[in-house]
Order: C-alpha cells, then sequence, then structure tokens
C-alpha cells in the first residue's frame, strides 16, 4: 500500500503524518492508499512557495507562460492511457471514460494555449486631447482550487490551465477519495517547464479548506463540489474578501417531447444517466416524458437498464462501474428504499447485484423509477448514483416549468424534432446549459460551463471567456505627455467638454 502526499514548491512534501485518509479501489473494496490529510501548516507553506514564484511568473511574457501549456498538453497526450488507469483505480469509472475525461480537460490546456490573444486588453486612442487609455488584464494573485471526487483531472483542468495562463500561482486541494491524479497534475507540471512553487497540491479535508479560506494570502478560490459545501464556500471565501466561484450540485432533467425520435432519446438516456454510474454534475436524473409519451419510454428504457453490463473500471466491456465509496453506495441505495417508500415504482431494481469475483466492490445496478412526482424527495434531491426518475408532464409548459423551478439550475435537455417548441425551450428555462437533441452539453473549452440558481455561486462561470475574467483584474491606465504645455492645477471634475 503506497501514501499520498503533497506536492508543494516544485517537489514532493510529505505533511506532519498526524492524519491519514483512505483511498480504495471502488471495484474490489480494498483499501489501496493513504492520503496525507495536511492543514494549516501545509496550506501556509504552499501560500509561501506560491507567493515567492508569483513575481517571477506573472512577469513572464504570456507567450513563454502559453508554451509551457503546449508542453503540458503534449505530456497530457503522451501519458493519456497512464493517467486514466490512475483515475480508474481510485474513481472506479471505466477506462474509456476516465479517457474521455482526460480529453475534456485537455481542451482547456489547448484554449489556455492562445493566452497572449486573450490578455491583448483594449486600448483608446486620445480619449481626451492629448491622452491615451488602455485597459490590461492583471494576475489576481495566489489562486486555490478544492475539487470533487467525480472529476480527478478534468475538473482541477478546467482551473488551472487558464489560471496559470493569465500569470498566477496556484494550489489545488483535490478531493481526499482519488487524490493521485492531482499529484500526477503537478508532476507533468514540473516536466513541462513550470517554475517551481507555481502550482502545488495540498491533499486533505474539510482542515485544509478551511485553512484555505481563512488564509489572507489568497485572492481567489474556484469550488466545484456538492451545493451545501459550495455555498459555505461562497459565504466564508467572499466574507475574507476573496474572489470566489463555487460550482454546486444538479438535477438535470431531460424533456423527451411526444415527437422526439424515441429510440434516439433512449439512447441518450442511458449514455447520460448511467455512465460513469451517475456520478457526473451534467448526468440526467430526471426524464421528463411529455405528453402520451411516458409509458412508450419506459418500455424502451426497462430491457436496456437491465441490459447495462456492469464491471470493474479496467474491464474493456463494461458500460458502468462501481461507485466511488461504500458510503456513497449506502446512500444511493436508501434513495433507492426511499422512493419505494414515497410511491414511485420502481421498475427496474438493482439493489441486488452481485458480481461474481467483486463481492466486496461498490456495485449498484442501474434503476429505474417510473411515475416520480415533484413532492417526492428522490425527485428534489440529488442522488448522484445510476438511478433514472421518469416524471410524467402533461404538456411542454408544464414541463418547461418542471425543470425551471427545480433549486438546481445546472444543465436540461429536450429531445424533439420541433425546432420551434426547441427554441422557446432554449429561451425560457432557468437553466444554466441546454442542449437541444444533445443529453449532456457540457460546453466547448472556448465557452464557459455554468449553471445558475443552487448550482452556482458567484458571478463567474468556470474556464471558456468567464476563466480568464475571473483570473484576472482590469486595470485602466490613462496618460498623457504634457509636451511642455502647463495646465495649471484644475480643481473641477476633468471633462472632455
Ligand atoms: P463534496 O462537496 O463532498 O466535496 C468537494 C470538495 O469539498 C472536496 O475537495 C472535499 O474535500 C471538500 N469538502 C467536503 N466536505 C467539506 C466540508 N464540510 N467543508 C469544507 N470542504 C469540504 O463533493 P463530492 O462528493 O466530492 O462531489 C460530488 C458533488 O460535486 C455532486 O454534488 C456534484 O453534482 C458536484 N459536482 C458539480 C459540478 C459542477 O460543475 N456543478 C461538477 C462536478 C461535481
Amino acid at each position: 500500500m503506497s501514501d499520498v502526499h503533497h506536492y508543494i514548491g516544485g517537489r514532493p512534501v510529505e505533511g506532519s503524518g498526524a492524519r491519514w485518509g483512505d483511498v480504495f479501489n471502488p471495484a474490489t473494496g480494498e483499501r489501496t492508499r493513504r492520503v496525507a490529510l495536511g492543514g494549516a501548516a501545509e496550506i501556509d507553506a504552499a501560500v509561501r512557495a506560491a507567493s515567492a514564484a508569483l513575481p517571477g511568473w506573472a512577469a513572464t511574457p504570456p507567450l513563454s507562460r502559453a508554451r509551457v501549456m503546449f508542453k503540458l498538453k503534449e505530456l497530457l497526450e503522451r501519458d493519456a492511457s497512464a493517467f486514466a488507469k490512475i483515475i480508474t483505480e481510485e474513481h472506479g469509472k471505466v477506462l474509456s471514460d476516465a479517457q474521455g475525461e482526460i480529453v475534456r480537460g485537455l481542451e482547456v490546456v489547448e484554449f489556455a494555449c492562445g493566452i497572449p490573444h486573450l490578455l491583448k486588453g483594449e486600448f483608446t486612442e486620445q480619449v481626451g486631447r492629448g491622452i491615451d487609455s488602455w485597459s490590461v488584464r492583471q494576475p489576481v494573485g495566489v489562486c486555490a482550487g478544492i475539487t470533487p471526487f467525480n472529476f480527478p483531472a478534468m475538473v482541477p483542468l478546467w482551473m488551472f490551465p487558464i489560471a496559470l495562463a493569465c500569470g498566477n500561482a496556484f494550489i489545488l486541494k483535490p478531493s481526499e477519495r482519488d487524490p493521485s491524479a492531482g499529484i500526477r497534475i503537478a508532476e507533468l507540471l514540473t516536466e513541462a517547464g513550470l517554475p517551481p512553487g507555481v502550482f502545488n497540491v495540498v491533499n486533505g479535508d474539510k482542515e485544509a479548506v478551511d485553512a484555505i479560506l481563512g488564509h489572507p494570502g489568497i485572492a481567489a478560490v474556484s469550488f466545484v463540489g456538492s451545493t451545501a459545501i459550495a455555498e459555505y464556500i461562497y459565504a466564508t471565501a467572499a466574507a475574507g474578501g476573496k474572489r470566489v466561484q463555487a460550482l454546486g450540485g444538479a438535477k438535470n432533467h431531460m424533456v423527451v417531447m411526444p415527437d422526439a425520435d424515441l429510440d434516439q432519446a433512449t439512447d441518450a438516456l442511458m449514455g447520460a444517466a448511467y455512465g460513469a454510474a451517475g456520478e457526473r454534475c451534467m448526468a440526467v436524473s430526471v426524464a421528463v416524458a411529455v405528453g402520451g409519451v411516458g409509458d412508450r419510454l419506459v418500455e424502451r428504457l426497462e430491457p436496456r437498464v437491465r441490459a447495462l453490463k456492469i464491471g470493474p473500471g479496467t474491464d474493456g466491456d463494461a458500460e458502468m462501474g462501481p461507485l466511488v465509496t461504500r458510503q456513497h453506495l449506502d446512500r444511493v441505495r436508501s434513495y433507492v428504499d426511499l422512493g419505494v417508500k414515497e410511491g414511485a415504482k420502481l421498475v427496474v431494481d438493482g439493489r441486488g447485484l452481485k458480481l461474481q469475483g467483486y463481492e466486496s466492490g461498490f456495485f449498484l445496478g442501474g434503476c429505474l423509477f417510473d411515475h416520480v412526482t415533484p413532492e417526492m424527495r428522490i425527485y428534489k434531491e440529488e442522488i448522484f448514483g445510476p438511478v433514472l426518475s421518469v416524471v410524467r408532464a402533461p404538456d411542454f409548459e408544464a414541463a418547461l416549468k418542471l425543470a425551471s423551478d427545480h433549486e438546481y439550475g445546472n444543465g436540461v435537455a429536450i429531445f424533439t424534432r420541433d425546432g420551434d417548441a426547441a427554441r422557446e425551450f432554449a429561451g425560457r428555462v432557468q437553466i444554466g446549459m441546454v442542449g437541444v437533441n444533445v443529453p449532456i452539453p457540457v460546453p466547448m473549452a472556448f465557452h464557459s460551463f455554468g449553471g445558475w440558481k443552487r448550482s452556482l455561486f458567484g458571478d463567474a462561470a468556470v474556464y471558456g471567456g468567464e476563466g480568464v475574467r475571473f483570473y484576472t483584474r482590469v486595470k485602466t491606465v490613462t496618460s498623457r505627455w504634457p509636451a511642455g504645455i502647463r495646465t495649471g492645477a484644475e480643481y473641477a471634475m476633468p471633462t472632455m467638454r
């Protein structure tokens, strides 16, 4: 069994050794690693290393910073298979899905390679007689990223490439459930030529997070995780004067209109609800069957859910792996028990799944509920497992209202062949990311990712233009070269009249 430590100042650093967390292989249920749980001392060491590296890095030409990103891209491509294996070992997702997560993260590195263009700023000649003015975007300082278990590579990659390309230093606090990906990223950045201290990793749990929130040397905090913690991070970091973006949980609906291609909608629901065992913030957990389409949709879904190929992530044939921990498995299972008690119809019950040779793994079979209603807790709350709820809505307006009224506002999709209905839906729905015949509408790296309502606290989404805005401060310079003309003291507010 190996230990996972921290990475500070360009090298691996052992923590105090006082506190450790367990890391499991979710497919076998075995404890495979220990992770050092850092606290105030480790965060302070990382802030000192980052602060020392910051002036040199901020002064490095954007083109040179971009070249580190180009190199990182090359290294991530070189190591994609080995990196995916690390993710599967600790998260449990199937290898092809782990590889997909790396590619989606890599796209943000590719976007960050264009940073010289993105930081060009604005210039106005002659804002007054003989006066020019320009705005530049400068780094914010030492930034921190606190990330969830479900995308141990992709979510950090949503943040740090842009933060670093903009000239900031960065401290990553990965999820303590699958911490090895964060350390691997730090090693690759060092190999890519990033100066020591510009990127640091402190592993840990709430203690490390609280040390980040309370540290005066940290200027900005990016968080992705569950809504309760996102709200706490947002309030605490903002009270400490930090810039903060905190992305939370989700309950993504997929509206299936009566005119939709039902085979296509069924395929879309299978991948979006059961891929990564439902442990995706953009997973579809609610299918809204509009008009009379409910029975036909459930008829198509039922055999597909029963036939899901479930196995360890390393099995090339598996479509779905285990859940991340035993506690999470118990939590998801208890939601299935609850749904039955609440009166929903459990069409497919995955609770009895046993896999030969993997009896201690954290597996749950696909579960399908029908006749779920908006009052039920299984509708209101995020389950984050392979559980799909079918809700029936009489018409378009009712479906639109359901999705819009939910407290979460991350993603939504509509499946229809009616362009007018789709346009109306996309325009009016109160959700941050919308798919039209696209079940998981995760924006590409040159757009930005962010939900609405209780899925995002703060005003900046992540990556794309929003990422550049979050990781930079605007400075506006107004300049005059008087050429020997003295105008004397001016006591009134200067104007152009
Ligand atoms: P989580 O909220 O439990 O943990 C996220 C991070 O917060 C981890 O680094 C963890 O160490 C830290 N943390 C946990 N409890 C804390 C506490 N009490 N105080 C301070 N810090 C704490 O989330 P998770 O279980 O790792 O991830 C799943 C959640 O993340 C789901 O709700 C999912 O929807 C959400 N998520 C959202 C997005 C998005 O883009 N909106 C993306 C991925 C995941």
